[in-house]
């Protein structure tokens, strides 16, 4: 237990030391030409203190540097319901998937939206933990970022979209928060009877000759 806590750095310092005492075991011996020496003075302490290190650093596993987070998808409507699935995953520091050596509670912060959970718990010798993000009515790029302690954390971005919304007028594909639309300046009709599309079955007003959520074009 104590080897996974182990940094890598000292890990890679560990390598070096055996490294550079091997080479001093080798160029003492061909100095000094002594067997005696190359076994009682250098050699064998070295060579103990190299087995015993090598064994070490077998023993070390890699360790989780950074977390990273995955959603799918990355686009979402931004209608207040629409879902990302959010992956939260350890990687070492070649940016492999790794299991947790413990516990591993992960906290997310989004800058728009609301995520199921806010904070997620890898458990000891899994992976990655899963989480969903519900998209905001508010269209735009959001950030979301883990934090957990010690790990350097890789952060996403992610689109709510606004959702298309069709003139009732003419057809044309307005902005989920344009007044009028953009093409005929007309705006959809309100306080009139309704009827329901024969193509989405959406409410729509009896006037309307276009479908505001599918756009398609209603019989006369
Ligand atoms: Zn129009
Ligand atoms: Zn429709």
């Amino acid at each position: 237990m104590l080897n996974q806590k182990f940094p890598s750095i000292i890990k890679n310092k560990l390598f070096l030391l055996t490294i550079i005492l091997l080479v001093l075991t080798i160029v003492l011996a061909v100095l000094f030409q002594s067997r005696i020496f190359l076994i009682l003075g250098v050699g064998g302490p070295a060579t103990f203190i190299a087995g015993f290190i090598f064994l070490l650093l077998w023993n070390i596993p890699s360790i989780p540097t950074k977390v990273e987070i995955k959603a799918d998808p990355k686009e979402i409507i931004a209608d207040g319901k629409s879902k990302s699935f959010i992956t939260i995953q350890l990687l070492d520091k070649k940016g492999r998937p790794i299991p947790a050596p413990n516990d591993t509670e992960v906290k997310l912060t989004s800058t728009g939206g609301k995520l199921e959970s806010a904070f997620v718990k890898i458990p000891k010798g899994k992976e990655k933990a899963e989480t969903v993000l519900i998209s905001s009515r508010e269209s735009g790029k959001i950030d979301l970022a883990a934090d957990a302690s010690g790990l350097e954390s890789i952060d996403i971005k992610l689109n709510f979209m606004e959702k298309p919304r069709y003139c009732m007028h003419c057809g044309t594909m307005m902005k989920l928060n344009g007044k009028s639309c953009q093409n005929c300046g007309k705006t959809p009709p309100s306080g009139v009877d309704t009827k329901s599309c024969p193509n989405c079955e959406s409410v729509i007003p009896v006037v309307a000759k276009f479908c505001a959520e599918c756009g398609a074009g209603q019989a006369a």
